[in-house]
Parts: structure tokens; sequence; C-alpha cells
């Protein structure tokens, strides 16, 4: 009798933020319902996983951080790939397929995933399925989405063949060793191996037609929600809903409800969170398969739980003063510019480079975190203690309790410190939050939210305005989940990293950083709009009385506001190591924070060091009035007057400017400046062995400046786009252009 064996691959991911993580895990509960196995691992849980004996496809799924680094968990995987003494067909075994997650918006998109191919290619691996550069700047799924759908098919094609391989491998072998006694169990796995893979395949297309035929029936009927690839849910047969609540419509005849429904049919005036138009709103929908549950969470009455204050693992962080607060913008700017001094003198241990950056622990509002207790309907259960342990019967692969939930917490230290209850809902969540929603208009809405005809919307109302999911919540009435359905969506509340605004051989003792309060507007879903996290929780922190410049500092009033503090690892971010050697700062609005820090330790060294011989600096600040925002100033001008900063290119992007003529001429953002600079730049940077520094906003600023090196590239070595792409990667491996980015 054949061994019925199904058909396995592997998933390895490599994440820092959990998108990797939970696509991969996607891919590994999928699999069932394709007749397959997987075996999902981190790509640091090396004793699971072993790609040297690796005989079965492997899928990758791994994202980039920071300026193309690969995540914490696969840095030391990508360390060993990258070993010269691996020989050219050390993974000629190995069959793999790719996804990888990066933002165009950073420098080195997708790097990691680019790295991992490139050296997999270079050890001989074999590609099974092209690989996806999925762009977290315009929408993953618009790459992750097709990618995910293909790749069944293309697992089945490789296990295919990779089985036909064997066999014809062994056949040639029992004909070479005719003589000798053969494995009497062989045979029976490459028959059940090959006979399952067809057998799948066969089922594959039978899933797909039943798909295209329910669409069909959808089309000319009803709409009806299908599932990709499985089997219909509870929930999954809701009908039309073309209402909405708290939006304005008028009754017609033309869509249906479904039969049962309460109310009166009615017709969108204008899609917005709740409601939708058509075509969404006739549409037939893909929506993701429900993700199963795989915690069980308790609530337990304790008469002496630990009230804790802070976040926890306090030995690896430091809590310290405030000791001082100046507002860097004047009040009629558009953006509210903070500086913070922290006394770190109780800590000599906190030693900081300039360039380093350092992480803030904040806890989630108090009034939020009422909020969510009410909406849980848990207010009075706000101080037991949250008992979680993994489901006995979970199908979810790899299930863990999350490790960053501690044993003996209560629910309002849960909800404060441990669950980024900011979160925005990923789509699974969404799909996952129809289970525990009542009202079948709302269901529909959550339903098209996370499908793959509604990403737009998803997009728009939920994404790109950022939207929590206690705002959704409050949006949807009718939505009541579950504790434990909280615990396993929302990620991990993460600390906020800022770059040192100070050089500690300047203000011993003492860390500063300067921050924008971030500000998110209303919107539909978001009635009144409200600050960042952190940047909201530090501005009321030290609120009402910032120090003003020129006013009295705030360090003597008897009670300093206290932060929870890590100074975070950094090690290229630096001023170059050799003072002679030249380097340019661009550094718009608060990216100028770290260098301030570069220069205050510059001032210091020529001051311990008349004599030494000291590189030109060049410094590219950029903001939007001359008298409103310009950070920093009388200090940036000082250091002019000292000569520890050779040249300060500032602009202005919304000063008037006096005529039209002028207008043109002046710059009018950092690119701008260093275009008006641009001899010297390339100068600096292609014959002098010198450095540039980019520091702020991500999104624009950062590509701006890219674009403009490129340009500038091109025209002063007369080459074309590629080669001067190339230049400037060089330039980025050795360390020469260096960006610390974030937005
Ligand atoms: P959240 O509630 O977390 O909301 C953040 C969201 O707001 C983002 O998803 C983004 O969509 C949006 N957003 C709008 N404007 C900004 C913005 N200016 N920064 C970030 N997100 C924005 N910030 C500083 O102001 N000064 C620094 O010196 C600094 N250094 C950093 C160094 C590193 C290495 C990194 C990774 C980030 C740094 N940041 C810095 C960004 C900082 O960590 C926070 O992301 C920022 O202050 C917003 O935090 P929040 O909790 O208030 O906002």
């Amino acid at each position: 009798m054949p061994v019925e064996v199904k058909p396995r691959f592997v998933v390895l991911y490599g994440s820092q933020k959990g998108q990797a993580q939970s696509i991969a895990e996607g891919i590994a509960e999928e699999a069932e319902q394709h007749g397959l196995v997987a075996d999902l691992s981190c790509l640091n849980e090396t004793t699971k996983y072993n790609l040297e004996k690796e005989n079965d496809p492997v899928v990758f799924i791994v994202s980039t951080t920071g300026d193309g680094e690969p995540p914490d968990n696969a840095l030391q995987f990508v360390k060993r790939i990258k070993r010269k003494a691996l020989s050219t067909d050390h993974y000629k075994h190995l069959c793999y397929a790719l996804l990888a997650l990066g933002d165009t918006n950073y420098a080195n998109f997708c790097n990691c995933g680019k790295t991992i191919e490139r050296r997999l290619q270079d050890l001989g691996a074999k590609q099974f399925y092209a690989t996806g550069y999925a762009d977290d700047g315009v929408g993953l799924e618009v790459v992750v989405d097709p990618w995910l759908e293909g790749l069944w098919n293309a697992i089945r094609g490789a296990l295919s063949k990779m089985a036909s391989d064997r066999t014809a491998h062994l056949k040639v072998n029992t004909e070479d060793s005719a003589e000798e006694t053969p494995d009497s169990s062989t045979p029976d796995v490459q028959i059940s191996l090959l006979s399952i893979t067809d057998h799948q395949n066969c089922e594959s297309v039978g899933a797909a037609v039943e798909t295209d035929s329910k669409f069909a029936c959808a089309a000319s009927s009803v709409a009806s929600v299908v599932s990709d690839l499985r089997p219909a849910s509870p929930a999954g047969s809701i009908g039309l809903a073309s209402q909405c609540h708290g939006t304005a419509s008028i009754p017609t005849s033309a869509p249906k409800t479904q039969a049962g429904d309460v109310g009166v049919p009615h017709v969108v005036l204008a899609a917005s969170l709740t409601c939708s138009l058509p075509p969404l709103s006739e549409s037939s929908l893909n929506v993701p398969a429900l993700p199963p549950p795989y915690l069980d969470v308790s609530l337990q009455e304790a008469d002496t739980i630990e009230q804790i204050v802070g976040p926890l693992n306090k030995e690896t962080l430091h809590e310290v003063p405030v000791s001082k607060a100046v507002q860097l913008t004047r009040g009629d700017s558009v953006k509210t510019a903070i500086l913070l001094e922290l006394d770190i003198s109780a800590y000599p241990m906190m030693t900081y480079q300039p360039g380093d950056s350092f992480d803030v622990f904040c806890p989630n509002r108090a009034a939020e975190v009422d909020n969510m207790l009410s909406r849980l309907g848990l207010q009075d259960q706000r101080n037991h203690l949250v008992n979680i342990s993994l489901r006995k019967d979970t199908k979810k692969k790899g299930a863990q309790v999350p490790s960053y939930i501690s044993q003996n917490i209560s629910l309002l230290f849960l909800l404060t410190w441990c669950l980024e209850i900011r979160g925005i809902p990923k789509k699974a969540f969404l799909r996952a939050l129809v289970e525990h929603t009542g009202d079948s208009v709302q269901r529909r809405r959550l339903q098209e939210l996370c499908s793959k005809q509604g990403a737009a919307d998803y997009n728009l109302y939920v994404r790109d305005p950022s939207l929590s999911i206690l705002e959704l919540l409050t949006a949807f009435p009718s939505c009541s989940p579950p504790l434990s359905l909280l615990i396993e969506h929302l990620p991990k509340l993460q600390p906020r990293p800022y770059s040192a605004a100070s050089s500690c051989l300047t203000h011993s003792g003492k860390l500063h950083f300067a921050f924008n309060v971030v500000e998110f507007p209303a919107c539909t879903g978001r009635p009144m709009g409200r600050r960042g996290l952190c940047t909201g929780w530090l501005f009321d922190l030290i609120n009402p009385s910032p120090v003003f410049p020129g006013k009295a500092e705030s360090s003597n009033s008897p009670a300093l506001p206290k932060i929870h503090v890590s100074l975070r690892p950094n090690c290229s971010f630096r001023p170059p190591s050799d003072p002679s050697v030249p380097f340019m700062m661009v550094g718009p609005g608060t990216g100028v924070a770290p260098f301030i820090g570069f220069l205050q330790q510059r001032a210091e060294e020529r001051q311990k060091n008349p004599e030494g011989v000291f590189g030109e600096t060049w410094l590219f600040f950029g903001c939007r009035h001359r008298d409103r925002d310009y950070l920093f100033r009388e200090e940036l001008e000082g250091f002019v007057s000292s000569g520890t900063l050779s040249h300060l290119k500032v602009c202005f992007s919304r000063d008037d400017r006096e005529d039209e003529e002028s207008a043109a001429a002046q710059p009018r953002y950092v690119q701008h400046n260093l275009l008006l600079n641009s001899q010297h730049v390339t100068d600096i940077l292609l014959r002098q062995n010198g450095y540039l520094y980019v520091c702020g906003d991500a999104k624009n600023m950062a590509k701006d400046v890219n674009e403009t090196l490129l340009e500038m590239i091109k025209t002063e070595l007369q080459v074309d786009q590629l080669e001067a792409m190339k230049r400037l990667a060089g330039l980025r491996e050795e360390k020469r252009y260096l960006q610390d980015i974030w937005g």
C-alpha cells in the first residue's frame, strides 16, 4: 500500500513589524485547503528547518527595515548565507519562491529580499515562482494579493517537478545499481507523492471553477461573498448592502436588502468608511480566509495584583527626568516642534554618540484605554488578571502566546502598555471582526473593506487616515469582538525612536531630542483630530508650561516628569572618524536634530585641538517660514560664526517671494539648494571621499534628495541614469551616503 503523504513545503519568514510574519502564517494556514502541509518557521528558528537538506519547495517572506537592513530575526540568516566560504552549488538542491516587502519611500527598496535572492541564486538555488516586490508606500496588497493567488499552482508545479526529478534520479540510480537490494519503502512514497500532487492539481481546478461559477451566479442575481477557495463562512452569504450609518441617504427601490433586514433600502449618496457605492456595494467579494482563533483568554479577579506603573522589562530601560522643554516653533507655525532635555546623569552607562537614537516608551492614552474597556464591556474587570493560553484545538500554524505579554498583568496594564490600540486594523483583522458583527449591513461593509474588490476603499478610509481599531469599532457599533481577538490581532505597542540632538561632550549628563507633534486630522470615522501617540503624550507631559526660547527653564519645577528610554544600537550614522574629511548634512525640519549633535561634537573637537585639520562641513536646512519654524537658528548661526559649520544653506518653502523673478531663482526645498551647489557637492562626494548624511521625512524629502543626487552625478560625470545609480549605490555601500529617515 502506498503511504499517503500530503505534499509538503516550507515557509520561512523574516519580519520586523509582523507584516511578513502574518503573510507567512496566512500561507501556512491556507495550505491545508490546498491539500498541502506547510512547515512554518521564523528565519532565526534555526533548529526548526534545515535548508542544507531541504528537498521540498521553500517560500521566503521577508521584509526590509531601516536603511535596507534585514529585520532583526533575519539578521543571522543573511549573515550565514553571505559567507564567502559557501560553494556555488551549496543550495543547488533548493527550489524557492520569495516575496519581498519594502517601502519605496525608503532607500534600498526590498533590499533584504533582494540580498537573500541574490545569494540563493549565487549558491545554485532555483526559483520556482517569480519574486514579488511589495511596496508599503502604495499598499502591500497591490503585489501581495496576486502573488499569493499564483503561489499555490506554482507550489504544486514545483512539487510535481521535484517529485518527477527524484523519480528519474532514482530510476537512474536503480538501473545503475540493479544488483543492489532496493529500499522497499522508497517506491511507495514516490508513487504517493506523484499521485497526491496530481490529485491536488485536479482539486484546485475544481475549486477554481466553483469560485468562478459562484461569481457568475452572483453577477446574474444577488451579490454574494465568496471566500477565497474555502467554504463560505457563517457570514459568507450576505447580500446587497447599500445602506449606511451616519451618512445622508435616501430611500430607493433599486438596491435590494437581505430578506429579514430591518429598515428601508437606501441609496448611498457618498461613500464613506461605513458605506459604499456601486459597483462595490453590488459586487461579489473575495475576502481573505477567516484567521483561525488561537488564544484562550480569561479574566480572573485578584485581590493582590501588583499595580505596575510604566512599561515592563525595566532592567533594560532607564527612567529619566525631563529636565527642560523648549518649544522651537512660534505659536502660529503649522507644526509644533519641541526640544526636550533628559537628565541622564544618574545612568553613566548611557553614553551616546552623535547620530545615535534612542527609544521612548509611551503608554496608550488613558481616555482611549477607558473607551476600549467600555467598548469591550469590561470596565469593571479592569484590574482583573489576564490569563492567556494557546487554544488546544487551534488550526493556526506556529501559534504562540505573544511573547511581549507577560504573566500576572492586569487588563488595564495590557491595554495601556502592551497592545498598540491605535494600530491600523489589517485586512485579516477586519475579516475576523465580521464574525462578531451583528448588523448585516455593517458586516457587509467590513467584508468589503477587507476584500480584493474593496482595496481602494480600504486604503482611502482605513489605511491612509491611519484609522485606529477604536475608531473603527465606534463607526461599527454592532461589532463586539472578544478580548482574545484584540490580543490575537493588535501588534505590540512599540517604543518610538528619536535621534539625539546633542553631544554629551557639550551637554554632560544630558540628552536632547527634538520632535514635531504629529497631528491626525478629523476624517470619516474620526470626528475629532488627534495627536500622534508618543508626541501627543510628550506634549501633554510638559504642558502647560513648555519653556519658550529666552524664558526661564522649567528644571526648577519640583516634580519633573519622567519617561522610560533605552539607547538603540547604531554603528554607521556617525560623523566621519577622520576629522579632515569633509561632510555634508541634509536635514530639513526636525531632520536637523542629529546634525546639532554632529556640530556640537565638532565644536568641542576644534576647541580641544585648535591646530587640527578639519574638513569642510555643510548643512542644508529647510522649513516653511524664516520667522516661525527655523529650528535651532541661533545655534546654527553660532556654528557658522565660530567656523564649526563652513556652509549653512537654508531655504523657506512658504515665505512670500518679493517678485516672480527672484522667486524663480530662490531655492524652495533642500534639494534645490543642493542643486545650486552641485559643483561642491559632487566634488566632495566623488573626488574628496567626503560623506553625505540625510535625515528626516522619508515620504518626500529623502526621495527628492536621492533623485537630485542622481541628476547631479549624471551631469557631473556625463553618465547615463544606470551608471549614476551604480555610483550612488557604491557610495551607500561605502557608507558615505547615509540616511536616517522616518515618517
Ligand atoms: P503615531 O501615533 O505612531 O503615528 C505615526 C504615524 O503618523 C505614522 O505612521 C505616519 O503615518 C504619521 N506621521 C506623520 N508625520 C510623522 C512624522 N513626522 N514622523 C513620523 N510619523 C509621522 N521623529 C522626530 O520628530 N524626531 C526625531 O528625531 C526622530 N528620530 C527618529 C529616528 C529613527 C531611527 C526613527 C525610526 C524614527 C524617528 N522619528 C523621529 C519618528 C518617531 O519615532 C515617531 O514615529 C514620530 O514621533 C511619531 O510618533 P507618534 O507616536 O507621535 O505617532
